[in-house]
């Protein structure tokens, strides 16, 4: 007799694809102070299904092992384990098509802001075909100026306006919810496509190095052009990069932004011989 299967599926079991966005999106802690708070953020990952942690500079050079990290990581410990440890927010983005600043404070010059709900569905669309990363500051000092800017979007959790910031881990927990709840309901929104706004192709973005080469080319062309002054440069790169976080890159824009910048740079120099 053929034996019958009753056990119910889980109603909040994702799909496959929902699997596979969960567990490759990066989540990023820039200089996380407190090894507790990398354990705490390694259980909100993993009670939401997710467990990429990447550590940018951790401050305690032991933190993986740290008692703190592991009576806080309490049964994530193996999420806490597998947590990449980098030099720089540079290698942590290396491949990512999207990535996403979490800031308890508004910036003068910045991408895109959204709500975590908006980035969830955002995030979503990329992590069909591409790579995301969510993006956490210092306990103390938040992410720097310059490590929001050479994001896609800035996250605000719309908190407390008198007292909007929240414990790393727990600003690590709302994201994570978000991402679960939108991937899990992906069934009731529109169907899940890999393209994004104006049809663009997830596929055809550029990545977070790709773009980062084009500012310093652009910029090399800036200098060349006397258009920038690096003794002066202002707020002109800044402001650039907020124009370009309005876009969605694709690779091929990248390249033809890299050879008007090869060009200028070689008329310049051939204007120098002359
Ligand atoms: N004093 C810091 C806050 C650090 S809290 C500052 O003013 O920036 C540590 C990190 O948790 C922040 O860098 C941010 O990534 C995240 N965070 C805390 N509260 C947040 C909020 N309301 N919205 C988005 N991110 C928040």
């Amino acid at each position: 007799m053929q034996q019958q299967n009753h056990q119910p599926t889980d109603p909040i079991e994702p799909t496959s694809d929902s699997v596979c966005a969960l567990t490759s999106t990066r989540f990023v802690l820039v200089e996380p102070s407190h090894p507790g708070n990398v354990g705490a953020a390694a259980r909100a990952l993993k009670t939401m299904g997710l467990r990429r942690l990447i550590l940018v500079k951790p401050q305690h050079p032991n933190v993986l092992t740290h008692p703190d990290a592991l009576a806080l990581a309490s049964g994530a410990q193996d999420v806490l384990a597998a947590a990449q440890i980098t030099d720089s927010l540079e290698t942590a983005l290396s491949g990512v098509q999207w990535s996403v600043a979490l800031s308890a404070r508004p910036r003068g010059y910045s991408p895109p802001i959204l709500t975590p709900r908006s980035a969830a569905q955002q995030a979503r669309l990329v992590a069909a075909q591409g790579e995301v990363a969510y993006i956490f500051g210092n306990e103390r000092a938040g992410l720097s100026n310059a490590d929001v800017e050479r994001c896609n979007a800035l996250v605000h959790i719309p908190a407390n306006p008198v007292y909007s910031s929240l414990n790393l881990a727990q600003a690590v927990q709302v994201l994570a919810y978000e991402l679960r709840m939108t991937l899990l309901n992906e069934g009731d929104g529109p169907p899940h496509t890999p393209t994004l706004a104006h049809g663009l192709s997830v596929s055809a973005l550029a990545t977070s190095d790709e773009v980062e080469r084009m500012f310093a080319h652009l910029q090399s062309a800036f200098i060349a052009l006397d258009f920038l002054h690096p003794a002066q440069p202002k707020k002109l790169m800044s402001r650039l990069r907020r124009l370009f976080a309005r876009t969605a890159l694709e690779r091929e824009e990248v390249n033809i932004m890299r050879g008007i910048a090869k060009r200028i740079i070689w008329q310049a120099k051939s204007r120098d011989l002359e």
